[in-house]
């Protein structure tokens, strides 16, 4: 059992609280797998100040040298991904192959930030008036505060830390209660490649003390939140009040569409990742499936029966297909919508709907895959995010319902069409409203070098990975350079001059 401290100005501290809180394996609640710090407002301060003191360099280092930092995190990452996977594992409850995936969307986003060190592109355009230049650059922004959440524990902080080093801003770390020691051996590797002090800064603790702190602390210029809408309202109320730039990626509900002219063994094994993997703890996760009318019962046997077959346990055994739930209460929040399910009026419950206890499974928060059929629009299981393997089954008339069905949500951030028609495919693509869209894959599964986020609910219209975040860690600057000699009026000099 390892204690975690906090990483501030280039040094592993302690709290000033002195006191630490338990990272438990949820798959065996008898293994404390590290003690972390149960950090305050105060030690936010500290690292913020660390930040801020660092930045004033940073930024000065050229973005091609910045990158040549990244490129080394991305080399040792690889070094350790299957340690830092086990630890994940250990910590989270995913399973292996999850969790090397974890590691490796780290290193592919190291190596993806890396290469922007020698792009950061900006415009370069005529101007109006004669011996005159134009071109916009980008500029980092200074400390920014990153507060992620625990389902993606390496994936989704290395989607902001890194974007936000090659820009050149500098960044204080906030990572879930349930998964610090995936954030710890990610600012590990950043120590073993030289980055230098006070660049990155690790806090862990209470999300409302030290992310509450970052949030409104004046020093603090960004903050990117990937976590639930409910936080994320919160901080975009704050944030607003000080006109904080605010990156949020928040929750989903996101779904499936199987038309009539499917490949129905892809779909299902496209449902059944989808909804399943990761015990449904995925922003992206399958949460509802419309099924068009005529394949509908046929697809759901066939959903049930592999269902069955799913192996639930630890997911360090590598044929366990599902692991835990993060954490009891996680387990308690997905067992009462189950509950609200079974009371809804016309929902039938045909798979699960319970705590899964066999063998060593005991020791666990696991829950049972759940599927639930006969669910319409407007029930609350259709409608709000469970974050769990609950799987809500609508029926569709034909594409225009299914899409209908499909949209019929406050959220927009994944979803997917198996079809073999190519003309329904492309409606899909045009009509659904959602960040993501897959034609014949499922629901999760995104790659690093296209944007994610969602609309509506999902977020504020920012996107991560991609060349799409670097809006959120960059202001522009636009710069004019006039080597005429003589005052130059725009829009109103039109007389064309020469020299
Ligand atoms: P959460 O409860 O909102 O927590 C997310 C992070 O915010 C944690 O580090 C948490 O700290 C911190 N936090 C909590 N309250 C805070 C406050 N008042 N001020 C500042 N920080 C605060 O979400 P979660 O349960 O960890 O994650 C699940 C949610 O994340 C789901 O809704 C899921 O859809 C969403 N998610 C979205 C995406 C996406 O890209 N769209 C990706 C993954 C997950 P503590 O852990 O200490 O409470």
């Amino acid at each position: 059992m390892q204690e975690m401290l906090n990483y501030i100005d280039g040094k592993w501290v302690p709290s000033r609280t002195r006191r630490t809180d338990e990272n438990r394996n949820p798959a065996d609640r008898d293994e404390v797998v590290g003690t972390f710090q149960a950090s305050s407002a105060e030690d936010a301060d500290d690292a913020v100040a660390a930040a801020k003191r660092a930045y004033a360099s940073w930024r000065l280092v050229p973005a091609p040298k910045r990158a040549e930092y990244l490129f080394k995190v991305g080399a040792i990452l690889t070094a350790h991904k299957e340690a830092f996977a086990r630890d994940m594992t250990r910590e989270m409850g995913k399973v292996l192959s999850e969790t090397r995936g974890d590691v490796q969307e780290g290193i592919d986003t190291a190596f993806l930030a890396g290469g922007e060190g020698r792009r950061l592109f900006g415009d370069t355009v005529p101007c109006e008036l004669p011996s005159k230049a134009g071109w916009s650059e980008r500029h980092p922004i200074g400390v920014c505060g990153l507060i992620t959440p625990w389902n993606f524990p390496m994936a989704i902080p290395t989607w902001k830390l890194f974007p936000a080093l090659v820009c050149g801003n500098t960044a204080v770390l906030k990572p879930a209660s349930d998964t610090p020691l995936s954030v710890i051996n990610l600012v590990k590797a950043c120590e073993e490649a030289g980055i230098p002090p006070g660049v990155v800064n690790v806090v862990t603790g209470d999300g409302r003390s030290v992310g509450g702190r970052l949030v409104d602390h004046p020093d603090v210029r960004v903050i990117s939140f990937t976590g639930s809408s409910e936080v994320g309202r919160h901080l975009a109320q704050v944030c607003g009040k000080s006109l904080k730039r605010l990156s949020l990626e928040l929750g989903g509900k996101n779904a499936q569409i199987v038309l009539e002219d499917a490949d129905l063994d892809l779909a299902l094994d496209g449902v059944l990742w989808g909804a399943f993997g990761t015990a449904g703890q995925r922003c992206t996760a399958t949460s509802r499936l419309i099924l068009h009318r005529p394949i509908k019962q046929r697809f759901l046997e066939m959903l049930v029966e592999r269902v069955k077959t799913l192996k639930l346990g630890n997911g360090l055994d590598e044929s366990v297909q599902v692991g835990p739930m993060v954490s009891a209460s996680q387990r308690e929040s997905v067992h009462r919508y189950v509950e609200i399910g079974k009371r809804e009026d016309g929902a039938r419950l045909v798979h699960g709907g319970e705590f899964y206890t066999r063998g060593a499974c005991e020791k666990g928060w696991f829950y049972t895959p759940t599927i639930f059929d006969g669910v319409t629009r407007p029930m609350r299981i259709a409608r709000e995010e469970i974050f769990g393997p609950v799987l809500a089954v609508l029926e569709a008339r034909d594409l225009d319902d299914a899409i209908a069905t499909l949209n019929d949500t406050d959220y927009g951030l994944s979803s997917s069409i198996y079809t073999r028609d190519v003309n329904h495919a492309f409606r899909a693509i045009r009509d659904i409203e959602a960040g993501i869209t897959y034609v014949n894959g499922p629901t999760i599964g995104a790659e690093v070098q296209l944007p994610f986020g969602g609309v509506k609910d999902t977020g504020n219209g920012h996107r991560e990975a991609s060349h799409t975040v670097l809006d959120v860690f960059t202001e522009w600057k636009s710069v004019y350079v006039d080597y005429s000699g003589r005052l130059q009026r725009a829009q109103i000099d039109t007389e064309s001059a020469s020299g």
